[in-house]
């Protein structure tokens, strides 16, 4: 959004107020008196984003904090229930062998059951024998029945206290077991919850990067409009001053190279293909040949100009300006006072040019001339 209002700024920068055949009313006064309101009115746009990424970037950093928290009170959750886990599953560990215990000593008790039932059966077997064949105390063999069969009947009750302690053991141990299993799952859930948390943080701090860089630009491009503001002003100021028009005829300012190949005038654009007024004539000249000043006079622009690439401006004084346009390069400073015939560029094709000229413009109190008398005859 704002780099699409910067690169509209640009575009006007150039094409629009100083653009190239609109430049011959843009240098009156009032033209740039207009540039410099729209430079002021992106200026203060971009003082507005400017205020709203902040902002942005003040809600951000308030969110980083908070998710920052929100991860440290997670990990103090999982670290309680891992902690959890491990008691759990100690009293797990010790349940189980309680259980093991258990169980042996119940396999115990069991064999020892068999081993009595089996003396039972033996001794109640050969009793009856031996009572049947009537070679054996009758009562003795009752009584020792009776006390196996006592014995028999008290470690069956114990067997059972046994089983129903082993019971009780194994239900502590199903209880265990469903105590881990949830709080594994909440540590899972705990987990996801903070891999979720890390991930908001991740694009947060994307976030912020992205917002800084786009306060970077929005810095460069107002600096950027500053900069076009303060040639602007400039620009204005030293138009506005008028001094004593120098004198004397105009030379060429390409020496050695006279070809006119587009007139002052209306001509069909060579660029645009449309009907526009031509501000100035061009001058066949290869890339790199001199450039002079036509006249005595004081640089009062030499910098880049839209569509005319480099530029060079010089003041003769009594509202008399010449203008030397697409030069490859700027040889002199603005403020520089230079005499007829110094170089002050160097033919070349920047800006909106088909090739290398020189486009050569007189200016008389704000209005363009055909340069043509002025330089010859
Ligand atoms: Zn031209």
């Amino acid at each position: 959004m704002r780099r699409w209002i910067a690169a509209l700024v640009a575009v006007v920068m150039v094409f629009g107020a100083v653009g190239m055949e609109s430049y011959a009313s843009s240098q009156d006064l009032q033209k740039y008196q207009e540039q410099l309101k729209k430079l002021q009115s992106d200026m203060k746009k971009i003082d507005q984003q400017q205020r709203q990424l902040t902002a942005n970037q003040k809600s951000v950093v308030q969110r980083i904090g908070s998710i920052e928290n929100s991860i440290r009170s997670v990990e103090g959750e999982i670290n309680d229930i891992s902690d959890r886990i491990v008691t759990t599953e100690g009293t797990l560990n010790a349940t189980l062998m309680e259980l093991a215990n258990a169980e042996s000593k119940i396999v115990e008790k069991k064999d020892t059951l068999n081993q009595r039932l089996r003396v039972m059966y033996k001794t109640g077997h050969v009793g009856y024998l031996e009572v049947l064949l009537g070679s054996f105390n009758f009562e003795d063999m009752l009584s020792r029945m009776d006390m196996l069969q006592k014995i028999y009947e008290h470690d069956t009750t114990l067997l059972e206290y046994m089983q129903q302690q082993r019971d009780l053991v194994e239900e502590k141990k199903k209880a265990l077991e469903e105590q881990r299993a949830s709080l594994v799952s909440l540590k899972s859930d705990l987990s996801s919850k903070q891999k979720k948390l890390s991930q908001d943080l991740t694009s947060l701090d994307t976030e912020q990067q992205n917002l800084k860089k786009d306060i970077k630009a929005l810095e460069a491009q107002e600096d950027r409009l500053n900069e076009d503001a303060k040639k602007i002003t400039s620009l204005i100021a030293k138009l506005k001053t008028t001094e004593k028009y120098v004198g004397g005829k105009m030379m060429f300012p390409t020496p050695g190279y006279t070809r006119i190949t587009s007139p002052f005038g209306n001509r069909l654009h060579p660029v645009y293909k449309t009907y526009k007024m031509h501000t100035g004539i061009d001058i066949a000249a290869p890339s790199g040949a001199k450039i002079v000043a036509a006249l005595d006079g004081k640089v009062i622009y030499s910098d880049w100009f839209g569509g005319y690439g480099k530029v060079i401006m010089i003041d003769h004084g009594g509202g008399i300006v010449t203008l030397y346009a697409h030069c490859s390069s700027l040889v002199v400073k603005a403020g520089t006072k230079v005499t007829k015939g110094q170089t002050v560029a160097k033919v070349g094709t920047t800006g909106v040019s088909t090739g290398a000229h020189l486009h050569f413009e007189v200016r008389q109190n704000g209005k363009y001339v055909n340069p043509v008398p002025w330089v010859t005859g």
